[in-house]
């Protein structure tokens, strides 16, 4: 019986660097923190028992003279204003590619005034809703081909993806503008920047090959992640016998002790619960063994 954990699976950069951050400015006093630091209920447990409080945009609006946070998912001018307004003190950890990516839907909003910005991603996401701050909330947001028709076709269209959606999906988006545009009697102008995050693209080929090795896949994320999702859509495609587990507790007893079985995670998935995962493993009644 073999339990092996994804070597590629785990914490980002801009997840490590947004949680070391709350991490030190904790050791400094009080601190919140807006929205759920990373999108894995058990992370955000364990440093809300280190005392980060989380709060919402209606906390915010109320709370003055105060530390907060702003995670690695970045976030509207709005959130920088009320801060401002409200004498926070704001500790930024936006990820420096989602904060790039911000940058750059600010620029081609200004500059194309006429024209629709579309990113594809999920609406409601919190990046998702940092980027649409950028255009003063007149991104058109598609989440699938099937939300093409809110797009007009008869007006430049300026293509992002949020950074953590597959490049499959992205390109089929492409492909069904491209489509469509071709229907049309006057031309109009079609960028499409694949903006999704290369710490996820990577990591795709590698999970896949991680996950055909073995006779079971556990993947270990949580609800809300978007990237989760995706990694774990392809892991199953590479190996059907994939579950999708937010922890240990989570495991059934009847696993087969014939499997090998292979630990996977999200950008977004904490090490120390992909090893919580495999020491559960092997405390079944079965005698595992760690690889
Ligand atoms: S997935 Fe990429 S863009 Fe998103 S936080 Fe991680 S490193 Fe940054």
């Amino acid at each position: 019986m073999i339990v092996s954990i994804d070597n590629n699976s785990g914490f980002c950069f801009g997840v490590t660097s947004a949680i070391q951050k709350a991490e030190e400015e904790l050791a400094k006093g009080q601190l919140f923190c807006l929205g759920d630091i990373v999108h894995n209920g058990q992370e955000v447990k364990r440093l809300e028992q280190l005392g980060l409080e989380t709060i919402d945009y209606d906390d915010l609006r109320t709370l003055h003279n105060i530390r907060v946070l702003l995670r690695a998912h970045g976030e509207p001018p709005s959130t920088y204003h009320i801060a401002r307004n409200n004498g926070i003190d704001i500790i930024d950890a936006t990820c420096p590619v989602v904060k790039k990516l911000q940058e750059r839907i600010h620029k081609t909003y200004l500059e194309h005034r006429d024209a629709q910005i579309v990113i594809y991603g999920k609406a409601g996401h919190a990046e998702v809703i940092g980027l649409q701050g950028q255009t003063n909330n007149t991104a058109i947001i598609i989440e699938s081909e099937k939300d093409i028709n809110k797009i007009d076709f008869n007006r430049d269209i300026y293509l992002f993806s949020q950074t953590t959606m597959s490049i499959e999906g992205f390109e089929a988006l492409r492909e069904a503008i491209i489509s469509q545009i071709a229907n049309q009697k006057s031309p109009i102008v079609l960028e499409a920047h694949n903006t999704i995050c290369r710490s996820v693209a990577n990591r795709v080929e590698k999970l896949k090959t991680f996950a055909a090795e073995q006779d079971l896949v556990l993947f270990v994320g949580g609800s809300k992640s978007s990237n989760a999702k995706v990694l774990y859509e392809h892991c199953r495609e590479a190996n059907p016998n994939t579950y999708f587990i937010e922890n240990a507790n989570d495991l059934q007893d009847n696993l087969s002790p014939l499997s090998k079985i292979g630990i996977c995670g999200a950008t977004s998935t904490p090490q120390w619960l992909m090893q919580q995962v495999a020491q559960a493993l092997q405390n079944l009644p079965q005698a595992y063994q760690k690889s």
